[in-house]
């Protein structure tokens, strides 16, 4: 049975459209249960109505046509009750209607199976028989199977063709929305521009182009490069091979021929479609026929076929234009598989107007970075068929983290109306910047920024920031191929600490592993956030975390204004151990004839473990600094990064809450100055229920600094200690985020969560 399913996905995998997606899907399931029936009946949002999409069985001639309303037949019934219905004759049902012309009468036997995606009801998939019989417990546990497995499929395949159906027009009568979640807040809206790493053939978006003759051309030379090399490395293995292994090399040349695949890429470029787009969806087709092989030999073959056309697209890539040479549109809207931070940098902040990732979620370092630049942001757009909206204008909300894809004209117009506003709020917030972060019973509450990218600094001293609370050093090293020598790591340090001079900057040792891996030091795991991260790796590498500690060093000579601070630590040795290379550090270049001061070390607190230790790490360290970003995923036990389960990362939670009032006292206990630079400093609420705490300091992205402080300004520290107490001990984070929305609109601060959105 196993087998029969794999064999299904696969090929309901491979077909183009919906249409033959569900087709695959009835005719397959009819034959594999031996049944006389299959449909699908797919829920028709916008009618309210369960439509019949495709039958084997029934009436061919009823497709498309019958539907029911949803509380209508059994169908309607699997719908509502959301869990399969086994009846040995349907009719009999009080929920029965019989749909006149489907011929459905001749049926008794009946099992509906409810096809749910991500919460949502897709439709049924029916199985009947003429027979009064129940299928059995292994007939429905197959169904279900099946449904589960399918259910993405088909709305992936829902997503394109009505996308397929928009691409031709001006502008759609319905606006096509994706749902994904918020990365950074604010609108953007203009035309997708896709993205795709090298050589990764399935995110090469489809493009059109004009000049067939060059295209060909370009191909035909990629080509000839392809053939030269897969000889090359036929012949320098030729020796270590046997004779049919070496023929292999013969049938990858061969496969490459005019009258093979060649022929058909340069047929699909005469048709208008770019060389990369051609290749890929010829050596998609390809693939699957391959992969549905019973024979295992042949099936293998299409690893074969994937490889020459990953070489093919190396080829491609590499003879296209650098992509410092595009000339990316007004407005762009990046679109990537998955955002990296590294994408970020390269289209020209000028033209960059929204990010948008299918991959990833508001917590990964991409949307991270997104915010200090103040990029409005979607992430984790799971059903976006990203490679087919190259070109085609998007209106990006970053408050709901929803997408629309060649939106109406009216709906394009809230959003102006939306971007509008946002600006007005924005060029209120700007006389803040020389008044003090205050409350207004007088409390003042230091807020600092978190940097990473060079044009940080200049936009956090523009926004007041009284301090760098963490200053990401790995989005250097991310950008490069290589370690940097300390020489310039020196010089990067240099522009932070002179820039915010005589103000404190806080350095954080190389946080690498987890979500930010660095291409010139691959780390493969199975659990990379529970695995080889941030100063496990440079402990077990002194050498790395030696030329980093230097380098700061070094670059706060004369200015005496640097903090280091220690990611990930789990124990005291870990402390003990970093401290003990620091001072070997400052030993070393005092010998050398620098004068570095001893720098104030601290501690980030990002693990339950850590939580638990405070006062331990306290006696230790000068500072102590919450990162909420890690502390969040690592209590709840959901991945940062992950879409599926981006609705359970809740920063309101009260074990996140509890953790981080726990956290606070701890370390006063102990006289030593805590504080956040997580993400939940940077949202009004946050900072309010923060400071209540008691946080010596709130570190956030410097887009939302001048939010954080007019929150600030506008309540009293005793409303925001009661609104703590309150807080504190309720148990639902949604009516947790509620109370502080409501509180801060009482406070008349109702602008700054969100602007209202059309639904
Ligand atoms: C955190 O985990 O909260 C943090 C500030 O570090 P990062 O987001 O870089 O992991
Ligand atoms: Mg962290």
């Amino acid at each position: 049975m196993l087998e029969t399913l794999r064999k299904i996905v696969q090929e309901v995998n491979a077909a183009p459209d919906l249409e033959s997606v569900l087709d695959v899907i009835v005719r397959r399931v009819q034959r594999a249960m031996r049944t006389d029936v299959c449909s699908i009946y797919l829920l028709d949002q916008e009618r309210e109505r369960y439509v019949l999409m495709a039958t084997q069985g029934l009436n061919k001639k009823s497709v498309g046509q019958a539907s029911l309303s949803l509380d209508e037949g059994v169908v309607g019934h699997v719908g509502q009750r959301a869990e399969p219905i086994n009846l040995e004759d349907a009719a009999t049902h009080s929920s029965y209607t019989y749909i006149k012309g489907t011929g459905e009468h001749k049926f008794h036997a009946f099992l509906g199976v409810p096809i749910i995606h991500h919460r949502s009801l897709l439709g049924v998939l029916v199985i009947q028989q003429k027979a009064i019989r129940k299928f059995d417990e292994a007939e429905e546990a197959f169904m279900v199977t099946m449904s589960a497995q399918l259910a993405g499929v088909i709305a992936h395949a829902e997503a394109t063709g009505s996308l397929t159906q928009v691409a031709g027009q001006e502008k759609s009568e319905s606006d096509r929305k994706f749902e994904g979640v918020s990365g950074c807040i604010g609108v953007a809206i203009g035309p997708a521009v896709v993205m795709t790493p090298l050589a990764d053939l399935d995110g090469v978006p489809e493009r059109k182009i004009d000049d067939i003759k060059a295209e060909i051309t370009k191909f035909k030379q990629a080509l000839a490069q392809v053939r030269r090399d897969i000889k090359k490395v036929g012949r320098s293995l030729a020796k270590r091979l046997r004779s049919e292994e070496r023929e292999l090399f013969d049938v990858y040349i061969r496969m490459l021929d005019d009258n093979a695949l060649a022929g058909e890429i340069i047929a699909r470029i005469k048709e208008g479609q770019w060389a990369q787009g051609a290749l890929k969806l010829v050596i998609g087709e390809h693939v699957k026929q391959f992969s549905l092989m019973d024979d295992p030999y042949l099936r293998e073959r299409a690893t074969d076929i994937k490889d020459l056309g990953r070489r093919m697209l190396t080829c491609l890539q590499e003879s296209g234009p650098a992509l410092s040479e595009i000339v990316f549109p007004e407005n762009t809207i990046l679109v990537a598989d998955e955002l990296t931070p590294a994408m970020l940098g390269e289209v020209p902040t000028e033209k960059l107007m929204g990010l948008l990732s299918v991959n990833g979620s508001g917590n990964s370092h991409a949307a991270i970075l997104a915010r200090s630049m103040g990029i409005p942001t979607v992430m984790g757009a799971v059903d976006l068929p990203y490679t087919r909206i190259e070109g085609l204008p998007v209106i990006l909300d970053g408050y709901s983290g929803r997408v629309f894809v060649n939106p109406s004209d009216d709906l394009e117009q809230c959003y102006r109306d939306i971007i509008r506003e946002e600006n007005e709020v924005n060029a209120g917030l700007e006389g803040l910047k020389e008044l003090p972060a205050e409350t207004t019973d007088g409390y003042r509450m230091p807020l600092w920024v978190n940097t990473g990218l060079v044009t940080d600094v200049a936009r956090s001293l523009d926004r007041g920031a009284e301090g760098i609370g963490l200053y990401r050093t790995e989005i250097p090293f991310m950008i490069r191929d290589f370690f940097p020598s300390e020489y310039d790591q020196m010089e990067t340090y240099r522009r932070q600490l002179e820039a915010f001079a005589p103000r404190p900057v806080t350095m954080r040792t190389l946080d690498i592993g987890g979500d930010k891996p660095l291409p010139y030091f691959p780390i493969q795991e199975d659990n990379p956030f529970l695995g080889w991260r941030g100063i496990r790796v440079t402990l077990d590498h002194p050498e790395i975390f030696l030329v980093q500690i230097r380098a700061m060093l070094r670059a706060a000579e004369g200015l005496d204004n640097l903090r280091i601070m220690l990611p990930m630590v789990t124990n005291v040795q870990e402390v003990e151990e970093s401290k003990k290379l620091i001072n070997q550090a400052v030993d070393e270049l005092r010998e050398e004839g620098h004068v570095v001061n001893q720098p104030l070390i601290g501690v980030m607190i990002e693990v339950p473990a850590a939580v638990y230790q405070v006062r331990r790490f306290a006696r230790r360290v000068d500072f102590i600094s919450v990162g909420s970003n890690d502390l969040t995923q690592y209590l709840l036990a959901v991945d940062r990064n992950n879409p599926r389960v981006a609705g359970l990362y809740v920063s309101y939670h009260p074990a996140v809450l509890k953790a981080l009032q726990f956290i606070a006292r701890e370390a006063h206990k102990e006289n030593v100055s805590v504080s956040i630079c997580g993400e939940m400093a940077a949202d009004p609420g946050g900072a309010i229920l923060l400071m209540a705490m008691g946080y010596d300091v709130l570190s956030m992205n410097a887009t939302n600094l001048p939010k954080v402080k007019y929150a600030i300004r506008g309540v009293s520290f005793e409303r925001a200690k009661d609104l703590l107490d309150r807080i504190i001990v309720m148990d639902d984070p949604d009516k947790i985020h509620m109370m502080l929305r409501k509180t801060l609109k009482d406070l008349g601060l109702g602008q700054l969560p969100r602007p209202t959105i059309p639904d």
